[in-house]
Protein backbone atom coordinates (compact mmCIF):
# COMPACT_ATOMS: atom_id res chain seq x y z
CA UNK A 1 0.00 0.00 0.00
CA UNK A 2 1.20 3.48 -0.94
CA UNK A 3 0.04 6.79 0.69
CA UNK A 4 -0.58 9.24 -1.95
CA UNK A 5 1.19 12.46 -1.81
CA UNK A 6 -1.54 14.80 -2.50
CA UNK A 7 -3.74 12.77 0.39
CA UNK A 8 -6.61 15.57 1.04
CA UNK A 9 -7.26 13.59 4.32
CA UNK A 10 -10.48 11.55 2.85
CA UNK A 11 -10.05 7.86 1.81
CA UNK A 12 -9.70 7.20 -1.36
CA UNK A 13 -11.51 4.54 -3.47
CA UNK A 14 -8.64 2.50 -5.40
CA UNK A 15 -10.45 1.93 -9.16
CA UNK A 16 -13.73 1.96 -11.05
CA UNK A 17 -14.18 -1.06 -13.74
CA UNK A 18 -16.36 -1.09 -16.58
CA UNK A 19 -17.22 -3.47 -19.35
CA UNK A 20 -19.44 -3.49 -22.39
CA UNK A 21 -19.70 -6.42 -25.07
CA UNK A 22 -21.81 -6.83 -28.37
CA UNK A 23 -22.61 -3.28 -29.21
CA UNK A 24 -20.75 -1.15 -32.22
CA UNK A 25 -19.75 1.59 -29.83
CA UNK A 26 -18.22 -0.07 -26.81
CA UNK A 27 -15.49 2.26 -26.40
CA UNK A 28 -17.75 5.16 -26.25
CA UNK A 29 -20.37 3.75 -24.24
CA UNK A 30 -16.70 2.76 -22.05
CA UNK A 31 -15.77 6.45 -22.04
CA UNK A 32 -19.51 7.15 -20.66
CA UNK A 33 -19.08 4.33 -18.05
CA UNK A 34 -15.68 5.77 -16.64
CA UNK A 35 -16.74 9.37 -16.64
CA UNK A 36 -19.57 8.49 -13.91
CA UNK A 37 -17.39 6.32 -11.77
CA UNK A 38 -14.57 8.88 -11.88
CA UNK A 39 -15.31 9.56 -8.47
CA UNK A 40 -13.51 6.27 -7.56
CA UNK A 41 -10.09 7.32 -9.47
CA UNK A 42 -9.11 10.21 -10.29
CA UNK A 43 -5.41 9.43 -10.98
CA UNK A 44 -5.40 7.58 -14.84
CA UNK A 45 -7.82 6.06 -16.94
CA UNK A 46 -8.03 3.70 -19.81
CA UNK A 47 -9.57 1.64 -21.88
CA UNK A 48 -8.77 -1.82 -23.97
CA UNK A 49 -11.53 -2.49 -27.29
CA UNK A 50 -11.47 -5.47 -29.52
CA UNK A 51 -11.76 -5.76 -33.13
CA UNK A 52 -11.56 -7.92 -35.84
CA UNK A 53 -8.46 -9.46 -34.23
CA UNK A 54 -6.68 -6.66 -32.63
CA UNK A 55 -7.00 -5.34 -29.46
CA UNK A 56 -6.61 -1.41 -29.08
CA UNK A 57 -5.75 0.53 -25.65
CA UNK A 58 -5.62 4.08 -24.49
CA UNK A 59 -4.24 5.09 -21.34
CA UNK A 60 -3.53 8.25 -19.66
CA UNK A 61 -2.89 9.68 -15.88
CA UNK A 62 -5.67 12.61 -15.18
CA UNK A 63 -9.17 12.46 -15.62
CA UNK A 64 -11.51 10.86 -18.29
CA UNK A 65 -12.81 13.93 -19.92
CA UNK A 66 -9.66 15.51 -20.87
CA UNK A 67 -8.18 12.21 -22.13
CA UNK A 68 -10.85 10.52 -23.74
CA UNK A 69 -13.34 13.22 -24.99
CA UNK A 70 -11.87 13.51 -28.56
CA UNK A 71 -13.25 11.51 -31.33
CA UNK A 72 -10.12 10.73 -32.95
CA UNK A 73 -9.21 8.77 -29.71
CA UNK A 74 -12.87 6.89 -29.84
CA UNK A 75 -12.09 6.25 -33.36
CA UNK A 76 -8.80 4.44 -32.48
CA UNK A 77 -10.74 2.16 -29.96
CA UNK A 78 -12.84 0.59 -32.50
CA UNK A 79 -14.73 -3.08 -32.35
CA UNK A 80 -17.76 -4.46 -30.22
CA UNK A 81 -16.59 -5.30 -27.12
CA UNK A 82 -14.41 -3.23 -24.39
CA UNK A 83 -13.49 -2.45 -20.98
CA UNK A 84 -12.26 0.04 -18.88
CA UNK A 85 -10.81 1.67 -16.01
CA UNK A 86 -10.75 4.53 -13.54
CA UNK A 87 -7.44 4.75 -10.72
CA UNK A 88 -6.22 5.65 -7.86
CA UNK A 89 -2.91 4.55 -6.82
CA UNK A 90 -2.92 2.31 -3.83
CA UNK A 91 -0.65 -0.41 -5.54
CA UNK A 92 1.92 0.52 -7.80
CA UNK A 93 2.24 4.28 -7.58
CA UNK A 94 1.47 6.29 -10.57
CA UNK A 95 3.19 5.78 -13.76
CA UNK A 96 1.35 5.41 -17.40
CA UNK A 97 2.85 1.46 -17.15
CA UNK A 98 0.73 1.27 -14.30
CA UNK A 99 -2.15 2.21 -15.41
CA UNK A 100 -5.21 -0.53 -16.32
CA UNK A 101 -6.96 -2.67 -18.45
CA UNK A 102 -3.25 -4.34 -18.82
CA UNK A 103 -3.07 -6.59 -21.31
CA UNK A 104 -0.90 -9.41 -22.34
CA UNK A 105 -0.13 -12.02 -25.82
CA UNK A 106 -0.73 -15.22 -23.73
CA UNK A 107 -0.53 -18.90 -25.36
CA UNK A 108 -4.39 -18.98 -25.86
CA UNK A 109 -4.75 -15.78 -27.28
CA UNK A 110 -4.73 -11.83 -25.84
CA UNK A 111 -6.04 -10.97 -22.64
CA UNK A 112 -6.89 -7.85 -20.74
CA UNK A 113 -7.65 -7.22 -17.53
CA UNK A 114 -8.98 -4.36 -15.37
CA UNK A 115 -9.08 -4.94 -11.32
CA UNK A 116 -10.50 -2.83 -8.74
CA UNK A 117 -9.31 -3.89 -5.12
CA UNK A 118 -6.23 -4.82 -3.53
CA UNK A 119 -4.51 -8.29 -3.52
CA UNK A 120 -2.99 -9.37 0.31
CA UNK A 121 -0.24 -11.60 -1.01
CA UNK A 122 0.31 -9.78 -4.44
CA UNK A 123 4.11 -9.03 -3.23
CA UNK A 124 4.34 -13.30 -1.92
CA UNK A 125 3.38 -14.57 -5.24
CA UNK A 126 5.70 -11.79 -7.33
CA UNK A 127 8.87 -12.78 -5.21
CA UNK A 128 8.09 -16.51 -5.96
CA UNK A 129 7.44 -15.98 -9.59
CA UNK A 130 10.37 -13.48 -10.34
CA UNK A 131 12.66 -15.95 -8.25
CA UNK A 132 11.70 -18.39 -11.19
CA UNK A 133 12.23 -15.79 -13.91
CA UNK A 134 9.02 -13.84 -14.26
CA UNK A 135 9.65 -10.32 -15.78
CA UNK A 136 7.02 -7.82 -14.15
CA UNK A 137 6.58 -4.98 -16.67
CA UNK A 138 4.30 -2.83 -13.94
CA UNK A 139 4.27 -3.07 -10.11
CA UNK A 140 0.51 -3.61 -10.03
CA UNK A 141 -0.94 -6.57 -8.00
CA UNK A 142 -3.13 -6.56 -11.08
CA UNK A 143 -0.12 -7.59 -12.97
CA UNK A 144 0.37 -11.18 -10.60
CA UNK A 145 -2.93 -12.04 -11.49
CA UNK A 146 -1.96 -11.88 -16.00
CA UNK A 147 1.17 -14.36 -14.93
CA UNK A 148 -0.67 -16.44 -13.20
CA UNK A 149 -3.69 -16.77 -15.88
CA UNK A 150 -0.29 -17.38 -18.20
CA UNK A 151 1.40 -19.79 -16.60
CA UNK A 152 -1.72 -21.77 -15.88
CA UNK A 153 -2.19 -25.27 -17.49
CA UNK A 154 -5.78 -25.31 -17.69
CA UNK A 155 -6.65 -25.44 -21.36
CA UNK A 156 -9.38 -22.96 -21.61
CA UNK A 157 -8.80 -19.04 -20.83
CA UNK A 158 -12.36 -19.26 -18.59
CA UNK A 159 -10.58 -21.78 -16.39
CA UNK A 160 -7.10 -20.43 -16.75
CA UNK A 161 -8.58 -17.31 -14.92
CA UNK A 162 -10.05 -19.31 -12.13
CA UNK A 163 -7.00 -21.19 -11.76
CA UNK A 164 -5.11 -17.98 -11.56
CA UNK A 165 -7.78 -16.55 -8.66
CA UNK A 166 -7.66 -19.78 -6.26
CA UNK A 167 -3.94 -18.46 -5.97
CA UNK A 168 -4.35 -15.03 -5.07
CA UNK A 169 -6.09 -13.46 -1.52
CA UNK A 170 -7.80 -10.43 -0.90
CA UNK A 171 -10.67 -8.00 -2.28
CA UNK A 172 -10.94 -7.73 -6.13
CA UNK A 173 -13.90 -7.19 -8.96
CA UNK A 174 -12.55 -7.64 -12.18
CA UNK A 175 -13.47 -7.25 -15.75
CA UNK A 176 -11.30 -9.45 -18.86
CA UNK A 177 -11.97 -8.69 -21.73
CA UNK A 178 -10.51 -12.03 -24.68
CA UNK A 179 -11.18 -12.16 -28.35
CA UNK A 180 -14.22 -13.93 -27.34
CA UNK A 181 -15.60 -13.30 -24.39
CA UNK A 182 -15.73 -10.49 -21.45
CA UNK A 183 -15.30 -12.33 -18.11
CA UNK A 184 -16.60 -10.84 -14.50
CA UNK A 185 -15.72 -11.81 -11.43
CA UNK A 186 -16.40 -10.75 -7.56
CA UNK A 187 -13.96 -12.54 -4.78
CA UNK A 188 -15.58 -14.90 -2.61
CA UNK A 189 -16.40 -12.20 0.45
CA UNK A 190 -18.11 -9.53 -2.65
CA UNK A 191 -15.97 -6.91 -0.42
CA UNK A 192 -16.14 -4.72 -3.64
CA UNK A 193 -19.44 -3.91 -5.58
CA UNK A 194 -19.51 -5.58 -9.54
CA UNK A 195 -23.05 -4.89 -11.18
CA UNK A 196 -24.51 -6.41 -14.26
CA UNK A 197 -26.23 -4.73 -16.69
CA UNK A 198 -28.15 -3.99 -20.01
CA UNK A 199 -27.65 -1.39 -22.79
CA UNK A 200 -30.71 -2.57 -25.48
CA UNK A 201 -29.23 -6.27 -25.46
CA UNK A 202 -25.22 -5.64 -25.08
CA UNK A 203 -24.36 -6.74 -21.56
CA UNK A 204 -22.12 -4.83 -19.51
CA UNK A 205 -20.30 -5.03 -15.97
CA UNK A 206 -19.53 -2.17 -13.96
CA UNK A 207 -18.38 -0.89 -10.41
CA UNK A 208 -21.82 0.86 -9.22
CA UNK A 209 -25.47 1.61 -10.98
CA UNK A 210 -24.47 5.40 -11.87
CA UNK A 211 -22.56 3.98 -14.75
CA UNK A 212 -25.32 2.24 -16.40
CA UNK A 213 -27.43 5.20 -15.65
CA UNK A 214 -25.39 7.62 -17.32
CA UNK A 215 -26.01 5.51 -20.95
CA UNK A 216 -29.36 4.49 -20.44
CA UNK A 217 -28.78 1.38 -19.67
CA UNK A 218 -30.92 -1.32 -17.56
CA UNK A 219 -29.54 -2.52 -14.42
CA UNK A 220 -29.87 -6.24 -14.52
CA UNK A 221 -28.71 -7.50 -11.12
CA UNK A 222 -25.41 -7.41 -8.81
CA UNK A 223 -22.74 -10.51 -9.53
CA UNK A 224 -22.70 -12.36 -6.77
CA UNK A 225 -19.88 -12.99 -4.12
CA UNK A 226 -17.50 -15.71 -5.73
CA UNK A 227 -19.17 -15.68 -8.49
CA UNK A 228 -17.84 -15.33 -12.17
CA UNK A 229 -20.10 -14.50 -15.53
CA UNK A 230 -18.83 -15.26 -18.54
CA UNK A 231 -19.95 -13.21 -21.60
CA UNK A 232 -19.59 -14.04 -24.85
CA UNK A 233 -21.99 -14.38 -28.55
CA UNK A 234 -24.03 -18.06 -27.20
CA UNK A 235 -24.86 -15.46 -24.03
CA UNK A 236 -24.56 -14.94 -19.86
CA UNK A 237 -22.92 -17.68 -18.01
CA UNK A 238 -22.43 -17.75 -14.61
CA UNK A 239 -19.92 -19.76 -12.57
CA UNK A 240 -19.13 -20.64 -8.55
CA UNK A 241 -16.18 -21.67 -8.78
CA UNK A 242 -15.09 -20.90 -5.28
CA UNK A 243 -16.22 -22.67 -1.48
CA UNK A 244 -18.25 -20.15 -0.69
CA UNK A 245 -17.76 -18.07 2.19
CA UNK A 246 -19.90 -15.55 4.47
CA UNK A 247 -20.41 -12.19 2.10
CA UNK A 248 -18.58 -9.40 3.20
CA UNK A 249 -19.35 -6.52 1.48
CA UNK A 250 -17.25 -2.95 2.31
CA UNK A 251 -19.47 -1.16 4.43
CA UNK A 252 -17.83 2.53 3.41
CA UNK A 253 -19.20 1.71 0.38
CA UNK A 254 -22.06 2.91 1.71
CA UNK A 255 -20.72 5.67 3.91
CA UNK A 256 -18.21 7.44 1.77
CA UNK A 257 -17.27 5.40 -1.32
CA UNK A 258 -19.92 4.71 -3.35
CA UNK A 259 -21.78 7.72 -5.58
CA UNK A 260 -25.17 8.54 -3.95
CA UNK A 261 -27.46 7.97 -6.62
CA UNK A 262 -26.13 4.25 -7.10
CA UNK A 263 -27.86 1.07 -5.61
CA UNK A 264 -25.40 -1.37 -4.01
CA UNK A 265 -26.47 -4.73 -3.01
CA UNK A 266 -29.73 -3.93 -3.15
CA UNK A 267 -29.81 -0.61 -1.02
CA UNK A 268 -29.82 2.70 -2.48
CA UNK A 269 -27.06 4.53 -1.20
CA UNK A 270 -28.38 7.78 -0.56
CA UNK A 271 -31.09 6.32 2.00
CA UNK A 272 -28.46 4.43 3.45
CA UNK A 273 -26.67 7.52 4.15
CA UNK A 274 -29.29 9.18 5.61
CA UNK A 275 -30.58 6.52 7.67
CA UNK A 276 -26.77 6.64 8.75
CA UNK A 277 -27.54 10.13 9.69
CA UNK A 278 -30.44 9.30 11.65
CA UNK A 279 -29.14 6.76 13.68
CA UNK A 280 -26.48 9.68 14.57
CA UNK A 281 -28.95 11.80 15.56
CA UNK A 282 -30.35 9.40 17.72
CA UNK A 283 -27.38 7.93 19.14
CA UNK A 284 -25.96 11.93 19.64
CA UNK A 285 -28.53 14.14 20.07
CA UNK A 286 -26.81 18.08 21.06
CA UNK A 287 -29.06 21.02 21.89
CA UNK A 288 -27.91 23.51 18.38
CA UNK A 289 -29.64 25.88 15.81
CA UNK A 290 -28.23 24.13 12.48
CA UNK A 291 -26.87 21.27 10.39
CA UNK A 292 -24.28 21.68 8.46
CA UNK A 293 -22.94 18.98 6.21
CA UNK A 294 -19.08 18.93 5.49
CA UNK A 295 -19.98 18.67 1.67
CA UNK A 296 -20.48 17.00 -0.25
CA UNK A 297 -19.95 13.56 1.35
CA UNK A 298 -21.57 14.88 4.36
CA UNK A 299 -24.36 16.12 2.70
CA UNK A 300 -27.28 12.73 2.74
CA UNK A 301 -26.01 12.06 6.44
CA UNK A 302 -26.86 15.85 7.96
CA UNK A 303 -29.87 15.36 5.66
CA UNK A 304 -31.36 12.25 8.08
CA UNK A 305 -29.48 14.05 10.92
CA UNK A 306 -31.81 17.26 10.82
CA UNK A 307 -34.57 15.31 10.16
CA UNK A 308 -34.52 13.31 12.59
CA UNK A 309 -33.36 16.18 15.54
CA UNK A 310 -35.61 18.49 13.66
CA UNK A 311 -33.10 21.22 13.72
CA UNK A 312 -32.75 23.09 10.62
CA UNK A 313 -30.47 21.82 7.61
CA UNK A 314 -28.07 24.64 6.12
CA UNK A 315 -25.77 25.02 3.21
CA UNK A 316 -23.59 26.35 5.52
CA UNK A 317 -19.80 25.51 4.01
CA UNK A 318 -19.91 25.31 -0.13
CA UNK A 319 -17.30 23.58 -1.76
CA UNK A 320 -15.35 24.93 -5.02
CA UNK A 321 -15.58 22.24 -7.22
CA UNK A 322 -12.79 23.17 -9.56
CA UNK A 323 -10.15 22.61 -7.51
CA UNK A 324 -7.67 20.07 -9.40
CA UNK A 325 -6.74 17.69 -7.11
CA UNK A 326 -3.00 18.07 -8.78
CA UNK A 327 -2.81 22.00 -7.47
CA UNK A 328 -3.10 20.83 -3.82
CA UNK A 329 1.26 20.58 -3.20
CA UNK A 330 2.02 18.05 -0.77
CA UNK A 331 3.24 20.11 1.99
CA UNK A 332 1.55 20.83 5.15
CA UNK A 333 0.98 24.73 4.30
CA UNK A 334 -0.15 23.94 0.83
CA UNK A 335 -2.31 21.11 2.48
CA UNK A 336 -3.64 24.26 4.89
CA UNK A 337 -4.27 25.90 2.11
CA UNK A 338 -5.92 23.23 0.54
CA UNK A 339 -9.00 23.37 2.59
CA UNK A 340 -9.52 26.63 2.19
CA UNK A 341 -9.65 26.40 -1.64
CA UNK A 342 -11.78 24.21 -1.62
CA UNK A 343 -14.60 24.93 0.93
CA UNK A 344 -16.01 28.42 2.20
CA UNK A 345 -18.63 29.27 4.74
CA UNK A 346 -21.47 30.37 3.78
CA UNK A 347 -21.31 33.06 6.87
CA UNK A 348 -25.12 34.44 7.10
CA UNK A 349 -26.07 30.24 8.01
CA UNK A 350 -23.48 30.17 10.79
CA UNK A 351 -22.73 33.63 12.86
CA UNK A 352 -23.92 33.61 16.21
CA UNK A 353 -25.64 30.00 15.81
CA UNK A 354 -24.74 26.53 17.59
CA UNK A 355 -23.65 24.69 14.62
CA UNK A 356 -23.72 20.52 13.99
CA UNK A 357 -21.07 19.85 11.34
CA UNK A 358 -21.42 16.86 10.00
CA UNK A 359 -18.91 14.62 8.24
CA UNK A 360 -18.81 10.49 7.39
CA UNK A 361 -15.66 10.21 8.96
CA UNK A 362 -12.35 11.17 10.40
CA UNK A 363 -8.72 9.56 9.02
CA UNK A 364 -5.83 12.22 10.26
CA UNK A 365 -8.01 14.89 11.72
CA UNK A 366 -6.41 17.67 9.88
CA UNK A 367 -9.42 18.49 7.25
CA UNK A 368 -12.28 18.53 10.46
CA UNK A 369 -10.13 20.77 12.20
CA UNK A 370 -9.54 23.75 9.67
CA UNK A 371 -13.25 23.29 8.92
CA UNK A 372 -14.18 24.08 12.72
CA UNK A 373 -11.69 26.96 12.75
CA UNK A 374 -13.19 27.73 9.65
CA UNK A 375 -17.02 27.72 11.14
CA UNK A 376 -15.42 29.36 14.13
CA UNK A 377 -14.29 32.39 12.21
CA UNK A 378 -17.51 32.57 10.33
CA UNK A 379 -18.65 33.39 14.03
CA UNK A 380 -20.31 30.38 15.17
CA UNK A 381 -21.09 30.61 18.99
CA UNK A 382 -20.59 26.69 19.34
CA UNK A 383 -18.88 23.89 16.76
CA UNK A 384 -20.44 20.34 17.14
CA UNK A 385 -19.02 17.56 14.91
CA UNK A 386 -20.83 14.49 14.63
CA UNK A 387 -19.37 11.59 12.16
CA UNK A 388 -21.77 9.35 10.31
CA UNK A 389 -19.32 6.02 11.14
CA UNK A 390 -17.40 4.73 13.91
CA UNK A 391 -13.94 5.97 14.54
CA UNK A 392 -11.33 4.92 11.59
CA UNK A 393 -9.07 2.96 13.97
CA UNK A 394 -7.60 0.39 11.15
CA UNK A 395 -5.80 0.70 7.89
CA UNK A 396 -7.78 -0.99 5.10
CA UNK A 397 -5.48 -3.47 3.09
CA UNK A 398 -8.37 -4.42 0.62
CA UNK A 399 -8.63 -1.54 -2.32
CA UNK A 400 -9.05 1.48 -0.22
CA UNK A 401 -6.14 4.06 0.11
CA UNK A 402 -5.64 4.63 4.16
CA UNK A 403 -2.67 6.29 5.77
CA UNK A 404 -0.98 3.56 8.36
CA UNK A 405 -2.71 3.22 10.98
CA UNK A 406 -0.66 5.48 13.38
CA UNK A 407 -1.14 8.42 11.51
CA UNK A 408 -5.62 7.63 11.57
CA UNK A 409 -6.46 10.07 14.60
CA UNK A 410 -9.00 7.53 16.28
CA UNK A 411 -6.29 4.81 16.55
CA UNK A 412 -4.09 6.75 18.70
CA UNK A 413 -6.43 9.22 20.28
CA UNK A 414 -9.11 8.93 22.08
CA UNK A 415 -12.52 10.86 21.68
CA UNK A 416 -12.06 13.66 24.51
CA UNK A 417 -8.37 13.72 22.46
CA UNK A 418 -9.61 14.12 19.64
CA UNK A 419 -11.90 16.78 20.81
CA UNK A 420 -9.51 18.86 21.25
CA UNK A 421 -7.52 18.07 18.61
CA UNK A 422 -9.79 19.40 16.52
CA UNK A 423 -10.80 22.47 18.58
CA UNK A 424 -14.44 21.24 18.39
CA UNK A 425 -16.77 22.00 21.54
CA UNK A 426 -18.74 18.22 21.25
CA UNK A 427 -17.84 15.31 19.07
CA UNK A 428 -19.40 12.05 18.90
CA UNK A 429 -19.41 9.51 16.07
CA UNK A 430 -21.43 6.48 15.26
CA UNK A 431 -21.31 3.37 17.01
CA UNK A 432 -21.23 0.22 15.43
CA UNK A 433 -24.76 -0.99 16.31
CA UNK A 434 -26.23 2.12 15.03
CA UNK A 435 -24.62 1.47 11.56
CA UNK A 436 -25.49 -1.99 11.40
CA UNK A 437 -29.25 -1.19 12.20
CA UNK A 438 -28.72 1.55 9.50
CA UNK A 439 -28.19 -0.95 7.37
CA UNK A 440 -31.24 -2.70 7.74
CA UNK A 441 -29.50 -5.24 10.53
CA UNK A 442 -29.97 -5.90 14.31
CA UNK A 443 -27.15 -6.45 15.35
CA UNK A 444 -23.83 -7.35 14.52
CA UNK A 445 -22.81 -11.07 14.67
CA UNK A 446 -19.54 -10.70 16.12
CA UNK A 447 -18.64 -14.77 14.37
CA UNK A 448 -20.64 -13.71 11.12
CA UNK A 449 -20.28 -10.15 10.42
CA UNK A 450 -22.84 -9.12 7.48
CA UNK A 451 -20.08 -6.30 6.19
CA UNK A 452 -16.79 -5.96 6.04
CA UNK A 453 -15.96 -3.37 8.67
CA UNK A 454 -12.22 -3.67 9.27
CA UNK A 455 -11.37 -0.15 8.99
CA UNK A 456 -13.51 0.20 12.58
CA UNK A 457 -13.08 -3.19 14.42
CA UNK A 458 -10.20 -4.66 12.84
CA UNK A 459 -11.48 -7.70 11.78
CA UNK A 460 -10.01 -8.40 8.64
CA UNK A 461 -12.37 -11.05 6.64
CA UNK A 462 -9.58 -12.07 4.40
CA UNK A 463 -5.33 -13.29 5.13
CA UNK A 464 -3.25 -10.64 4.96
CA UNK A 465 -0.08 -12.60 3.94
CA UNK A 466 1.65 -9.55 2.52
CA UNK A 467 1.49 -7.55 5.95
CA UNK A 468 1.94 -10.86 7.79
CA UNK A 469 5.47 -11.28 5.91
CA UNK A 470 6.32 -7.59 6.36
CA UNK A 471 6.99 -8.22 9.66
CA UNK A 472 3.87 -5.99 10.88
CA UNK A 473 1.01 -7.43 13.07
CA UNK A 474 -1.24 -10.00 12.17
CA UNK A 475 -4.70 -9.67 12.19
CA UNK A 476 -5.77 -11.39 15.39
CA UNK A 477 -3.46 -8.75 16.86
CA UNK A 478 -4.61 -6.17 15.18
CA UNK A 479 -8.51 -7.30 16.37
CA UNK A 480 -6.78 -7.38 19.57
CA UNK A 481 -5.36 -4.40 19.89
CA UNK A 482 -8.77 -2.58 18.09
CA UNK A 483 -10.58 -4.37 21.21
CA UNK A 484 -8.55 -2.38 23.51
CA UNK A 485 -8.39 1.16 21.54
FE1 LIG B 1 -14.11 -1.20 3.34
FE2 LIG B 1 -12.93 -0.62 5.64
FE3 LIG B 1 -13.18 -3.17 4.84
FE4 LIG B 1 -11.49 -1.50 3.59
S1 LIG B 1 -11.33 -2.23 5.73
S2 LIG B 1 -12.90 -2.95 2.65
S3 LIG B 1 -12.62 0.43 3.69
S4 LIG B 1 -14.82 -1.73 5.40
Amino acid sequence: MQTNPFDDDKLHEECGIFGIFGTSDAAANTVLGLHALQHRGQEAAGIVAYNEGRFNSHRALGHVAPNFSSEKVIRELPGDSAIGHVRYSTSGGTLLRNVQPIYADLELGGIALAHNGNLTNARHIRDELVAKGSIFQSTMDTEVITHLVALSRKTTVVDRVVDALKQVEGAYALVALTPKKLIGVRDPWGVRPLVLGNLKGAPILASETCALDIMGADFVRDVEPGELIVIDAEGIHSHHPFPPVQRRFCIFEYIYFARPDSQVEGLSVYESRKRIGAELARLNPVDADVVIPVPDSGVPAAIGYAAESKIPFELGIIRNHYVGRTFIEPTDQIRHLGVKLKHNANRAYIEGKRVILVDDSIVRGTTSTKIVEMVRDAGAKEVHMRIASPPTTHSCFYGVDTPERGKLLAATHTIEEMTKFIKADSLAFLDMAGLYRAMGKPARDPLKPAFCDACFSGDYPIGLTDEVNRGTRGPRQLTLLAETA
